[in-house]
């Protein structure tokens, strides 16, 4: 038996250097692309979580760093055209969080090279820290000659970068000359040169005009612009500065000036004074910059600007936090890369890359076949997501999706997560193209996809998959509302042969049901009652649960509100002689040509007849009961209250759990009384309803200005 040399590298080490050595090569090269042609070649999270993927494979294994790493090193280097030179203070990068937990890794640390760790059980020490937003600039570095602006340079590489001074001479708000009695011999000065939104986007316009490039974000834009040979240019985009940094000689103090004179401003002995110190001097400083008392102070200020940032006239991706005792930050110092004392929190990201572990499918209860990637698990916007939508085949085709390959994975607001993209370069030797397969993974049936159509489909209606979905969308909340059939019931249902259509549920027993895995005497009984007390919902919700395609929630109550039967549906939907949608359909408001030719489809499907037939005999009306004829309203259900339609027209937004209305109660009323319920919050939104631990649509509406009401709010609101 032959043993592996001891020295050689494990298959899992080869793997992760061959990863490293791809990761800095793709690295290497957008941050070319970044800095140095200011044409970024990938979205700024996506760099983030490379990166941050890069430097904790090197911090588990050092053997794996290498002098080229994107992770020692500031920036790009300085551009061609401009002078390269080298900064008096080193200009260095920040590091980044992405948590809170992050963040309070951070302090940790801060704490330790402190030295200020508690003792165990003790509270942690509170540092005071300036909280300032996180500005998607460019760096300069100022400095003034006794008090006149002789210099002015991009970071670079943080040791040298370009001396652009003619062109942040035409930045307004960059001082000429300190507004000082008696300048120091020299001053440096740091902050964030920035475009405007406006100017980004006319500037994009005109670009677009041209047929040119455009500018990927603002801060590419603005290191375009700073890097421009004619300084007219740069003057005409009134490019903006923020200052946030203050070096001076170690020697300064202000002089001393005689009884009623005012002077120049102390030497600042703290990040906030410093602050204050640049904006005496003349400089425009951030106003919502904040001196924050403790860690709790900085996390609140984070989670009030995640929206309130969106509100600003420039781009922000975050905030920075720096420790204010400027004592303190000199005893904490620097990394290769950064300073100890401040960091970068970023707001959650809404694409990540991750890597494709498997290509499954999904067969819908309409027998849609959608392709579904499976990756690496990733946190997006607030949640950790392992699945995302490819769509259809021509997606799948469009993306040329291989196995193991990168992709980036976008989730924005609630909507469900996507591909959008495949990074081919980190795709793997030899990998395999991956396709849609020819038969229906769940009944191996060949799969269809008709002319003209985006859509796969399995067309087998007894396959098991489309069955699944066809039960669990009839005993849903809004269809007919079954409490204690859960998808994994339903697998044992259809997998035994148990049930083949919704019918066949009202035959079952209560000591067959007892029988199946994880069900005892008691929950089969419960069942048993659920299933029988659902005939009694109401027509409009017997109509939704059928599943025809396009009949949602809200169409199946139009629908039934104009057909009280599904007799008189059906005959009205019944096939017209010319071949047109029928008329008696599309005269209800709201329903168009798709839903009649749908409703037409279903109703003339032999197989369909069949299981209306099997509903009634099972002791379904399918029609409208008396009481829901004599209001004429479908919501009667729901409580009724307000039926006069007196919230027409207002859009609601439902978030967090109400003290006594479920969710769906709290639709219902509201539609009963003429408003509609959405999903997402923006400027069009009529109220949000908040209730205990409301989510992020509680915040968004509040940096809206939406008004949010609770329970007791959408009660009064409700009553007629
Ligand atoms: P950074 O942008 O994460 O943080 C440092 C920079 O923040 C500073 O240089 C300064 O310009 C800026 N800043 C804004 N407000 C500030 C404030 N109040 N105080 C201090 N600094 C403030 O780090 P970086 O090294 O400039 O760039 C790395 C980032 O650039 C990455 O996180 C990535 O998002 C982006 N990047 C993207 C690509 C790409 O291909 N898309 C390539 C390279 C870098």
């Amino acid at each position: 038996m032959s043993h592996p040399a001891d020295d050689a590298p494990s298959p899992a080490a080869r793997e992760q250097a061959a990863r490293a050595a791809e990761l800095r090569r793709l690295l290497n090269r957008a941050a070319h692309a970044y800095y140095v042609l200011d044409a970024p070649v990938m979205e700024d999270p996506v760099y983030d979580r490379l990166y941050r993927e890069l430097l904790e494979l090197e911090t588990a294994h050092p053997d794996l760093q290498t002098a080229d790493s994107p992770t020692r090193r500031v920036g790009g280097a300085p551009a061609n055209g401009f002078t390269s030179v080298e900064h008096r203070i080193g200009l260095l990068s920040l590091d980044n969080a992405f948590s809170l937990e992050e963040l309070e890794a951070w302090y940790g640390r801060l704490l330790k090279v402190l030295d200020r760790i508690p003792e165990p059980g003790a509270p942690l020490p509170e540092l005071a820290m300036v909280g300032e937003l996180k500005i998607d600039g460019n760096a300069l570095a100022l400095s003034y000659a006794h008090g006149v602006l002789v210099r002015a340079a991009t970071r670079g590489d943080g040791e040298r970068g370009e001396e652009i001074t003619a062109n942040v001479r035409t930045i307004q708000s960059v001082p000429l000359r300190l507004q000082l009695e008696h300048p120091p011999a020299w001053v440096e000065v740091r902050g964030e040169a920035l475009i405007p939104q406006p100017t980004f986007a006319a500037l994009n316009a005109e670009r677009a005009a041209r047929g040119e490039a455009l500018f990927a974000n603002p801060r590419n834009a603005c290191a375009g612009t700073l890097r421009q040979l004619d300084p007219k240019v740069v003057a005409a985009r009134r490019l903006d500065f923020f200052a946030y940094t203050l070096h001076l000689p170690d020697d300064w103090q202000p002089e001393p000036v005689g009884m009623g004179q005012g002077g120049d401003p102390p030497r600042p002995s703290s990040q906030w004074d410093s602050l204050q110190w640049l904006r005496a001097a003349g400089f425009k400083v951030n106003p919502d910059t904040e001196l924050l008392p403790s860690l709790a102070a900085v996390e609140a200020f984070f989670a009030r600007w995640e929206e309130g940032r969106k509100a600003l006239p420039y781009a922000t991706d975050g905030v920075v936090v720096k420790l204010n005792d400027l004592r303190l930050q000199a005893d904490a110092g620097f990394t290769q890369k950064a300073p100890r004392w401040a960091i970068a929190l970023k707001y959650a990201a809404e694409e990540a890359p991750s890597r494709l572990l498997r290509l499954a499918c999904q067969v819908g209860r309409t027998g849609v076949v959608t392709p579904v990637a499976e990756f690496e698990p990733v946190p997006l916007a607030g949640t950790t997501v392992s699945r995302a939508t490819l769509h259809n085949a021509d997606r799948l085709a469009e993306l040329d999706l291989h196995a193991g390959d990168t992709i980036v994975v976008r989730k924005a607001g609630e909507i469900i997560p996507e591909v959008v993209r495949v990074l081919s370069e980190l795709r793997p030797a030899g990998a395999a193209r991956l396709e849609l397969p020819h038969t229906c993974p769940e009944c191996g049936s060949e799969l269809v996809r008709e002319q003209g159509e985006a859509a796969t489909r399995c067309v087998n209606s007894s396959c098991p998959a489309i069955l699944r979905g066809a039960l669990r969308h009839w005993v849903s909340k809004g269809a007919l509302d079954v409490d204690g059939l859960g998808s994994k019931l339903i697998e044992q249902l259809v997998e035994k042969g148990l049930v083949g259509s919704i019918a066949d549920l009202y035959g079952l027993d209560a000591a067959l049901l007892a029988s199946l895995e994880r069900m005892g005497q008691k929950s089969a009984t419960n069942l048993v009652a659920a299933l029988e007390a659902s005939k009694a919902q109401p027509w409009h919700r017997q109509l939704y649960g059928l599943g025809i395609h396009h009949v949602g929630e809200v169409n199946a109550k139009a629908l039934a509100r104009a057909f009280p039967s599904a007799a008189e549906l059906a005959a009205a939907a019944s096939a017209t002689p010319d071949g047109n949608p029928p008329q008696a359909i599309t005269a209800v408001f709201g329903i168009g040509d798709e839903i009649a030719q749908s409703l037409q489809q279903w109703f003339a499907t032999p197989a369909n007849q069949g299981l209306l037939r099997d509903l009634q005999q099972a002791g379904f009306s399918l029609a409208a009961s008396d009481a829901e004829r004599a209001t004429g309203a479908p919501g009667a259900d729901g409580g009724g209250a307000g039926a006069d339609g007196h919230l027409n027209g207002q859009t609601f937004v439902l978030t967090g759990t109400l003290p006594s209305l479920s969710r769906r109660q709290a639709q219902e009323r509201i539609e009963a009384a003429g408003g509609k319920v959405t999903g997402s919050v923006s400027k069009k939104t009529s109220y949000v309803v908040a209730g205990a631990e409301a989510g992020s649509k509680l915040s968004k509406a509040e940096g809206l200005g939406v008004p949010v009401l609770d329970e007791a709010g959408l009660l009064a609101l409700l009553a007629p």
